[in-house]
């Protein structure tokens, strides 16, 4: 689990509030769950025999015996909040997330223990339309964060049923090919045969290209959904690549599935992952309503926006310089008048005194491009002096009553 450090905020400023302005956009609400959900939750929707709940959740029991986990994913939290809050009768409705997830994996670059993603969830939406709008909403987010040369690829999953067959098939053909696989997938190919297609290693990777295909298992209705939502996103310009053994790591998912992929990360390259969860509502003892959705990891993407686009820093505006007792209680009136006339400028006044060789230290330190100082002859002729401390223009003295106006304009040339 890492800290977020204040050196790093703007990544993650920058990058909440581009999905907040674009999510609004789309009509997607904000919705906010707890941190801490009673384990048969995850159990129950994201299924038994997923790595996420059989060894990646942090789980406890509470004082009064109740078992306790920590959230591993936000769709699980969302679709009991919808439920309890009967939030569905106003259906379809469009609704995102964002906060931390934990989960118990062996930590390593682009995998730690806590993490934060971003969701969006629709529910009551069973057309293609809505996967295909996610989608280029998400291309919406990536062109405005900067990002270039994130890959998109999709698969679909057809119906539990059309699966069930799948599965059957797939399991014929692994048992027969036991000897080549590894310890890991020996271990899944009773339990989850499917997860086995998610394998990282080269061996079994080779031996799949032969398994049955899932796609060959998918009847007329799926194949029309998945046909559907390609010419969606045909239309919509968002280029794709279907990749017939992309699944998902949870068992909630049902026709669309996909995968936003940059090869910048090294081997955690998925920046975003999704799909529909059409039987996840019933599952949680709601009617059967159609679902879908994704999940964005936030460190991913801002260790992405660190090699592309690295927005500014946020660092003070002005330091202010005050020498002085009376230039001093002046000083931080003044900056109290700017910070009311001149919406969105940053002051920061210098603190417990020291010399003027001090004070410029410490606005060297505070990375402000303006110093504003405040000494007994600027008091005294009702000017202060704006020195640049980044650039050559050296300094010049303003007279009180234009300050406002020297600094709207000056925050005006840097927009
Ligand atoms: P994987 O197969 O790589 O384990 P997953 O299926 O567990 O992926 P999801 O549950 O779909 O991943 O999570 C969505 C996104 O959240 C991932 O694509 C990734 O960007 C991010 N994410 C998931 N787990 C972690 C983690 N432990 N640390 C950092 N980011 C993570
Ligand atoms: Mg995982």
């Amino acid at each position: 689990m890492h800290d977020v450090l204040p050196s790093d905020m703007h990544l993650w400023h920058f990058l909440e509030d581009t999905v907040r302005d674009v999510l609004s956009t789309y009509g997607y609400r904000e919705i906010r769950i707890p941190v801490l959900e009673k384990t048969e939750l995850f159990a129950r929707a994201i299924g038994d025999a997923t790595d996420v709940v059989e060894k990646e959740m942090s789980t406890f029991e509470d004082r009064n015996g109740d078992l306790l986990s920590l959230r591993p994913e936000g769709t699980a939290g969302v679709v009991r909040a919808v439920l309890q809050n009967g939030l569905l009768y106003a259906a379809p409705v469009r609704l995102w997330y964002m906060g931390p997830m934990f989960r118990r994996e062996r930590p390593q670059k682009g995998r730690t223990r806590q993490f934060h993603q971003v969701g969006a969830e629709v529910f009551g939406a069973a057309g293609p339309d809505i996967d295909a709008e996610l989608l280029v909403m998400c291309q919406r987010i990536w062109q405005k964060l900067g990002l270039e040369g994130i890959r998109l690829e999709v698969n679909s999953l057809g119906t539990s049923r059309e699966r069930a067959a799948y599965r059957e098939s797939l399991h014929r053909f692994l048992s027969d090919n036991r000897d080549r696989l590894d310890a890991d997938s020996i271990n899944r190919l009773d339990r989850n045969p499917l997860r086995i297609l998610d394998s990282k290693n080269p061996g079994v990777q080779e031996l799949l290209r032969d398994a049955p295909v899932l796609n060959d298992y998918l009847g007329e209705e799926s194949l029309g959904h998945f046909e559907g939502f390609r010419s969606l996103l045909d239309g919509f310009g968002v280029a794709y690549q279907v990749n017939p053994r992309l699944v998902r790591g949870l068992d909630y998912y049902s026709h669309t599935v996909f995968e936003w992929i940059t090869s910048e990360l090294g081997a955690q390259g998925t920046v975003c992952a999704g799909g529909r969860y059409d039987g996840l509502v019933e599952i949680q003892g709601g009617r059967p309503w159609p679902g879908v959705g994704f999940a964005m990891g936030q460190e991913r993407l801002i260790e992405l926006m660190r090699h592309q686009a690295e927005p500014p820093g946020e660092v003070p505006h002005v330091y202010l310089v005050m020498a002085g007792e009376e230039a001093t209680a002046g000083g931080l009136q003044l900056a109290e008048q700017l910070r009311r006339q001149v919406a969105g400028l940053r002051i920061q006044s210098n603190l417990g005194g020291g010399s003027f060789k001090s004070q410029f230290k410490r606005a060297d330190r505070s990375g402000a491009p303006l110093a504003v100082i405040l000494g007994e002859d600027e008091l005294r002729e009702g000017q202060v002096t704006v020195k640049h401390l980044r650039d050559q223009t050296g300094q010049e003295k303003i007279n009180l009553d234009v300050l406002e106006s020297w600094f709207k304009n000056y925050l005006r040339m840097l927009n």
